[in-house]
């Protein structure tokens, strides 16, 4: 195909630049990338044709900056500009600065953004587009007592909502006339901050409700079209989790009105290019023509459009650039629903710490190689504070719902994360979740089982059952290695048991049949070891792949996005790599990365002195105890066997 455009420039970073780069390659398109002092090394950089540096890290001063944005786009003579989501996609005056620099806007008009950028004005276009609105208040008069008594007019419980928010921040919920003003103050201070604007709006809140949103596009001779909806009610603290499409109980009914009242919206601004028509959704019961209302409209393409792309075939970035140059939209007609799609958004974030963001460099990130996976980050990459967590997204595609969440729980139970904390586990327990596999959705889904979801003992379980199933093989094994450093039979067979300490718990595995007993209590535990690094499973029907690798008194075990280092109770730890005494050798065969020790140095106790990359995986060696380095036995870059020694420490004179 000869290029629609000469060049492109993605104005965005992480997974979403990627994305961009990926049609814009297989269209013969030039791909140009920004970025900030974070970002030198970035994936997105990595994989552009040409990259502009425009900052330092933080946003406001490098990807939120129009002006360095067009300086890099006429630096490079970009034929076009994408802004991806988030930063300055949803900015009007941006869009128009591009524009007028002669260049191509791959988004929607200014005006369309302008008019569907605040919340009180995009819901008084819907109403004039006869398309149905919660009872709300979204007047000019912002006094308190006006808001008050149009919240008592709505009637309690309401929602108290910034007219510029998004990504689910400016939002309260009011369940009753006092605690009004309270949640109001709340609600402007947070709008004043993250948006630079206090006004509100106010609105019933829907109890229990399900999130589902229509993806609509233009093109620029007036033809509008849908693409379907998508479900996006799993949602923690308003934010996206967990998506899918087509929406779980749609009938034709519903779809039918839901993608009109879409189609209205998207005219009555004359939409082009891509745009989300969000609606909030009675889900008490089934689905009905008259169980929905108008939120919000999104000009920009969604985190969640992959779902859209997998059950139509349809590459919606490859149709914003053909809309952006002028070509026409497929009729609606020839947009076909097929199958089922899930995307499950990976957060370098943990769970079990108040989901608290988790920075660093990623010292393994493999993805199960098998579902669509939309990556910003690649090992050895660092994640940094200065953005969102957003790691990954992987995208499953089945006949069934029912198979697409299967391959979901599959292909998170696969992921081997190494370095940060991710929501992986957390993942797989929601696409395990009652409610949520018999499509009973709702948004306070995960807000109402916070405690059984995000609880890190379940995987700790998990991976400890599989550690002493590596243990009691290298039992069986006649080349037991791991006799040489002992203590983890601690009874002889016939019945045999291992204490596995990691976080400062300690979680007994006891061998029974058909599976172990775990703190006592029976799993419902499978596993078959595909090699000597990895086993294949199933654990209380989450099905899992596990990498482990030991290291002298440890054993590691990633699992669904976690990593455990378990540890023998009682053990220091700095006594379990090492093993004390005073030499440091290598605890298994592989090759040292990182090698800081020198001879005639002193070292403190616990000092990291040599990195080994051993079973795909990197392990810091710790000086046993304060010294002087007396011989060194490798440098980095050498590969070494088990047992070489690295280190010799002598003490300190
Ligand atoms: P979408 O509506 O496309 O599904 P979101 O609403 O979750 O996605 O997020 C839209 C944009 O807002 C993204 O660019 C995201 O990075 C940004 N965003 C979401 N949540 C936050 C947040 N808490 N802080 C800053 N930006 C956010
Ligand atoms: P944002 O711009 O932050 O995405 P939205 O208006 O789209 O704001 O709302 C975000 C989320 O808040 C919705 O997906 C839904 O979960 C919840 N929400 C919004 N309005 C209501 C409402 N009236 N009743 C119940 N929940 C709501
Ligand atoms: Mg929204």
């Amino acid at each position: 195909m000869s290029a629609l455009f000469e060049s492109i420039l993605v104005a965005n970073r992480g997974e979403i630049a990627c994305r961009i780069f990926r049609t814009a390659r297989e269209m013969g398109i030039r791909t140009i990338a920004v970025y900030s002092d974070a970002d030198a090394n970035a994936k997105h950089v990595r994989e552009a044709d040409e990259a502009v540096h425009i900052g330092p890290s933080a946003a406001s001063d490098s990807y939120l900056r129009a002006d360095k944005v067009l300086a890099a786009a006429k630096q490079t003579k970009a034929a076009a500009i994408h802004p991806g989501y988030g930063f300055l996609s949803e900015n009007p005056d941006f869009a128009e600065a591009v524009i007028k620099a002669g260049m191509i806007w791959v988004g929607p008009t200014p005006d369309a953004i302008r008019a569907m950028g605040l919340k009180d004005e995009a819901k008084r276009i819907a109403i004039s587009a006869g398309v149905p609105v919660l009872s709300g208040y979204q007047g000019e008069d912002q006094s308190e007592a006006t808001l008050l008594a149009e919240a008592k007019n709505i009637g309690f419980p309401v929602l108290i909502k910034a007219v510029a928010g998004g990504g689910g921040r400016g939002i309260r919920e009011v369940k009753a006339a006092g605690e009004f003003k309270e949640q109001l103050a709340s609600a402007q201070r947070e709008a004043k901050a993250a948006f630079g604007d206090d006004r509100v709006l106010v609105e019933k809140l829907v109890e229990r409700p399900r999130h589902i949103e229509v993806q609509v596009f233009g093109d620029k001779h007036g033809h509008v079209v849908h693409f379907f909806e998508r479900d996006c009610s799993l949602q923690r603290r308003r934010q996206k989790v967990i998506e899918e499409a087509p929406a779980p109980g749609m009938t034709e009914a519903v779809r039918t009105a839901m993608t009109d009242a879409a189609l209205k919206v998207a005219r009555a601004v004359k939409y082009e290019n891509a745009g989300t028509v969000e609606f909030i959704v009675d889900g008490a019961g089934p689905l009905r023509p008259d169980g929905f209302w108008f939120l919000e409209m999104n000009t920009r393409l969604q985190v969640e459009h992959p779902v859209t792309e997998a059950v139509t075939g349809h590459d919606l970035v490859q149709w914003q650039f053909l809309v952006a140059a002028g070509k026409n939209l497929p009729a609606q007609k020839q947009i076909k629903l097929n199958g089922h799609a899930i995307e499950a958004r990976i957060c370098a974030e943990d769970p079990s710490e108040g989901f608290r963001p988790s920075v660093g460099r990623i010292r393994t990130l493999d993805f199960d190689g098998y579902s669509r996976v939309d990556a910003g980050f690649d090992a050895g990459d660092t994640v940094s504070s200065s953005y969102d967590s957003l790691l990954a997204k992987e995208i499953t595609f089945a006949q069934s719902r029912e198979e697409a969440i299967h391959h979901a729980r599959v292909c998170l139970g696969r992921l081997h994360v190494e370095g940060l904390a991710t929501n992986g586990a957390f993942l797989q327990r929601c696409l395990a979740d009652a409610d949520f596999v018999s499509g009973a959705l709702h948004t306070g889904i995960i807000a109402e089982k916070i405690d059984t979801l995000a609880d890190r003992s379940a995987s700790r379980r998990r991976a400890a059952v599989i550690a002493a199933q590596v243990l009691r093989n290298l039992d069986r094994d006649e080349r037991n290695i791991w006799e040489k450093t002992d203590g983890w039979r601690l009874n002889a067979p016939p019945r045999r048991e291992w204490l596995l300490e990691e976080g400062g718990v300690t979680v007994r595995i006891e061998d029974a049949r058909p599976s172990p007993l775990v703190d006592g209590v029976a799993s419902d535990f499978a596993a078959e070891w595909l090699d000597e690094e990895e086993a294949q499973g199933d654990m209380d029907g989450l099905p899992f792949r596990a990498r482990h690798m030991r290291a002298g008194a440890r054993i590691t075990v990633l699992v669904a996005g976690e990593a455990f280092v378990f540890a023998r109770p009682g053990a220091a730890a700095d006594q379990d790599v090492g093993a004390g005494g005073d030499d440091i050798k290598a605890p298994l065969p592989g090759k040292i990365v990182a090698f800081s020790a020198k001879v005639g140095a002193s070292v403190k106790k616990g000092d990291a002195l040599v990195t080994l990359e051993a079973m795909k995986m990197e392990h810091a060696l710790k000086a046993p105890r304060d010294g002087v380095v007396a011989e060194v036995g490798a440098s980095e870059g050498a590969q070494v066997k088990e047992g070489a020694l690295l280190v010799r420490l002598e003490p300190a004179a």
